[in-house]
């Protein structure tokens, strides 16, 4: 599965929309068999990015290419390269699930042996095995998912996208598409994600591209985006409650959060605790407990975007 070429290469890449430009020239690679995750806010681009890949969107100019295959110009090797879970859901009146999966494998010219075998275990790991003959319309949104997954994978990508997978989905079946998920990554193959849930993200993904407005705002292994960032938190736990007004300037001005039990302060990465103690102090606060953390992936996400996942 080794390849001198990245899994997946954007150059320069811009789409208009009319007046409107849903990418503005983005540019970056992503290493192969990498758990990437494509983070930013709505209407950041995501979306836009991800159905050049597939190629359901054509770019404006630029490139995209997937393990050095233009997905315009060689369109169908890069086709076989990428598979995209979509957002929305599927309802076809007609075929089964296993029909499905059997038409999708022949748009690949898959037959055969082997391809039913491939296509059991993807029903046997997505917990599907049981309603393999059930119409899709007669499934649930969480099972309308999993099938959108089977589909994205019947002819074995090399570089899987998901698409909000987890969306509106519950603990169980997210416990099962990311068991999965990981299985697929030690395998070898690519995996690009994007999800609003950044705990998710900063527990799967080695690198994080964060996009707003159409332009690339970073991209870094998750630990170094995690480190570069210049506060860390401290909660502080107080034995009584403490209006904010008897806080001294310098907690106020740090002040993030605050409740019955404490607060939550912001702090630039070479202040002393020592000097938080003596703020403390001289705010005559009576501290039952202090916790200091690093920034989370989402406190590093609202500094670059300005906006909540
Ligand atoms: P994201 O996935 O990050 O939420 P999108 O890629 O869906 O962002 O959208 C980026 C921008 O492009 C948004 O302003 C969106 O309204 C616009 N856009 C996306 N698709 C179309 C389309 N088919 N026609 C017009 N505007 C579109």
């Amino acid at each position: 599965m080794s390849t001198p070429f990245p899994a997946v290469s954007f150059q320069n890449v811009q789409k208009s929309y009319g007046d409107l430009s849903a990418l503005k020239g983005v540019s970056f690679d992503v290493r192969p068999g990498c758990f990437f995750g494509l983070l930013g806010p709505n209407g950041a681009g995501k979306s836009t990015l991800i159905n050049c890949m597939s190629g359901l969107v054509r770019p404006t100019d630029g490139q995209v290419s997937i393990q050095g295959q233009d997905v315009i110009k060689n369109y169908r090797e890069a086709r076989r390269l990428v598979g995209v879970v979509p957002q929305e859901l599927i309802a076809d009146p007609f075929f089964s699930i296993r029909e499905l999966l059997d038409i999708q494998s022949g748009y690949f010219a898959l037959r055969g042996a082997a391809q039913n075998r491939w296509i059991d275990y993807l029903l046997e790991r997505l917990a599907l095995k049981d309603k393999s003959d059930a119409l899709t319309h007669e499934l649930s949104g969480g099972m309308k998912r999993r099938v959108l997954i089977a589909m994205a994978l019947v002819h074995k990508p090399q570089v899987v996208v998901l698409d909000e997978p987890t969306a509106g989905v519950d603990v169980d079946l997210r416990k099962t598409l990311w068991d999965f998920t990981k299985s697929l990554h030690r395998q070898g193959h690519t995996i690009i994600l994007t999800t609003h849930y950044l705990e998710e993200a900063e527990a799967l993904c080695e690198d994080v591209a964060i996009m707003k407005g159409g332009e690339l705002k970073a991209l870094e292994t998750t630990d170094a985006l995690l480190c570069r960032h210049q506060y860390r938190y401290l909660r502080v736990k107080t034995m009584a409650p403490v209006a904010s007004d008897a806080l001294v300037a310098p907690l106020q001005s740090r002040l993030e959060e605050q409740d019955a039990n404490g607060f939550l302060l912001r702090l630039e990465k070479d202040i002393a605790i020592n000097e938080v103690l003596d703020w403390l102090g001289q705010s005559q606060v009576s501290v039952q407990d202090i916790n200091s953390r690093d920034a989370t992936l989402e406190e590093v996400f609202l500094d670059l975007t300005g906006e909540a996942q």
